[in-house]
């Protein structure tokens, strides 16, 4: 698109950091201003940046219970019941930075480096597909050892992997940042999604966190979605690696970053992503997070989050428990990972161990997860509709905004999960996930989409697939 912007960005970065944290340094608002602020985040249009900090400064129990309250009132009005799943798949491990959190940085000596070759791929791909995953999101570390054409390499194995009927449908990525030329190679390999996290914003913070390699240039990574937009990637994710930084300047700036891209290029981030510092072997401040982020402070940015930017898909990974991810369903996360390892060749069982990047808070497998999801009335989504029909960038935004997602979103997550339960699903599993399907595509799908909505549910259960 336009370079012009990227370059004025360089004289004039969009993160300044002393009004930020200046944001955050007042007293709380008064119950009545509280009010005033959900009102107009009730009304779905989002929130100005001083109305975040606002809601970030709130402390008082009775404060933060309505914040959550009006977040998971927001969450019901957009996204209803669903859940979108995907599994992570790591390539290699090898890394040339040295960020001072994660398994896989250089010093780390005791690791053991793989980069899976093309055969190794097809199998993870396999046993992904086997356990009934659509969505992936591809990743590896950053190093000379393991290239972009390597990397596209693996991409273009993984589409072309299958077994039986079942396929991957959409693969999202998150690598280090590319030149504008190289996102342009990358869009050509139909990838849906770019992330990548800024880790943290503070520029102070991020120096003595990434002492070496490419990633320790602060700037370069700040405008990475800048140069993606500019080799035409559609749709990019954001993030911060909350622990590095004080929580709330993280999501000031997140909020800032998103408003920059709306700004630029007319359309902001399609995923924000929350992950939280875990341990990792090798890594020993993974295990003493500077700035420690408690549950009570997470739940309360995820809604602030979803609050401020409502049709932003929020990501949560494995690293949260069990419990803590079936809280913040509630409250706006709107995307999940199930089934997760973070050591490349993991998914295969015949693989020889290799490194992982950090430790896992949620072990189950991805059935596991989808049982627990039915029970709490969430239907679990493998839906690639939008994507594979040209929904995305500023158009899915357009579409969302007035609430036509909708419309589609609903029954494609339904369809997608009665070929789930078809396809891979035991019997109880089944039979209580048919139970919630019958019940919300008669109560929840709009009038106008329920009986073409119940016709297709029909032709799913006779054998059809793919249906969107
Ligand atoms: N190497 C690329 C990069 O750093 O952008 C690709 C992504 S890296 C494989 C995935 C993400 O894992 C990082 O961006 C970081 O936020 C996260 N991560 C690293 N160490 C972590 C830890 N100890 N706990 C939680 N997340 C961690
Ligand atoms: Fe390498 Fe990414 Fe880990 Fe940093 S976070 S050491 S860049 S894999």
């Amino acid at each position: 698109m336009n370079s012009v912007v990227s370059r004025s960005l360089v004289e004039k970065p969009f993160i300044d950091r002393d009004k930020l944290y200046g944001l955050l340094d007042a007293h709380e608002p008064s119950p009545v201003r509280l009010g005033e602020l959900l009102d107009k985040a009730l009304k779905l249009g989002g929130l100005e940046l001083s109305e975040v900090a606002e809601l970030l400064r709130v402390e008082s129990s009775e404060g933060i219970r309505r914040i959550m309250e009006a977040a998971r009132l927001v969450k019901q009005e957009i996204y209803g019941k669903r859940l979108v799943l995907f599994a992570p798949l790591y390539v290699a491990n090898y890394c040339d930075n040295n960020c001072v959190y994660c398994g896989f940085r250089k010093a780390n000596s005791s690791l053991n480096r793989v980069a899976l070759n093309l055969g190794e791929v097809r199998q993870e791909v396999e046993a992904l597909l086997r356990q009934g995953h659509k969505r992936l999101l591809m990743l590896m570390g950053e190093s000379e050892k393991t290239t972009l054409d390597y990397f596209i390499e693996t991409i273009r194995t993984a589409y072309s992997v299958r077994v039986g009927e079942q396929n991957i449908r959409r693969i999202n990525v998150e690598i280090a940042p590319l030149t504008v030329e190289d996102f342009a190679r990358l869009k050509k390999e139909n990838i849906g999604t770019y992330a990548c996290f800024q880790e943290t914003y503070d520029p102070v913070a991020y120096k003595k966190f990434h002492p070496s390699g490419p990633k320790s240039d602060y700037e370069w990574r700040l405008l990475v979605m800048d140069r993606a937009m500019e080799g035409c990637i559609d749709d990019v994710g954001i993030g911060a690696l909350f622990g590095l930084a004080d929580y709330r300047f993280e999501v000031l700036a997140l909020i800032e970053h998103a408003r920059h891209l709306e700004a630029a290029f007319g359309c902001g981030p399609h995923t924000v992503s929350v992950p939280r510092l875990e341990p990792a072997e090798g890594a020993p401040l993974a295990s003493r997070p500077p700035h420690p982020v408690s549950d009570e402070d997470f739940k309360k940015l995820v809604a602030v989050i979803r609050l401020a930017l409502p049709y932003t898909g929020i990501i949560l990974s494995t690293r949260e428990s069990e419990e803590l991810r079936n809280e913040l369903f509630n409250y706006g996360v709107s995307q999940i990972s199930a089934g997760s390892r973070t050591n490349p060749g993991a998914y295969d069982e015949d693989h020889p161990e290799s490194g992982a990047q950090f430790s896992l808070g949620d072990h189950r497998s991805l059935e596991e997860v989808i049982s627990c999801l039915i029970d709490q009335g969430y239907v679990p989504s493998f839906c690639t509709g939008c994507y594979r029909k040209g929904r995305v960038g500023a158009d899915f935004m357009d579409l969302a905004k007035p609430g036509l997602i909708k419309a589609y979103c609903l029954p494609n997550a339904l369809f997608t999960f009665a070929e789930y339960l078809g396809d891979f699903a035991s019997q109880d599993v089944r039979a209580r996930g048919m139970a919630l399907i019958r019940r919300l595509a008669e109560t929840e799908v709009p009038e106008s989409r329920r009986e073409k909505t119940l016709a297709e549910l029909d032709s799913i259960a006779a054998g059809h697939r793919d249906v969107y």
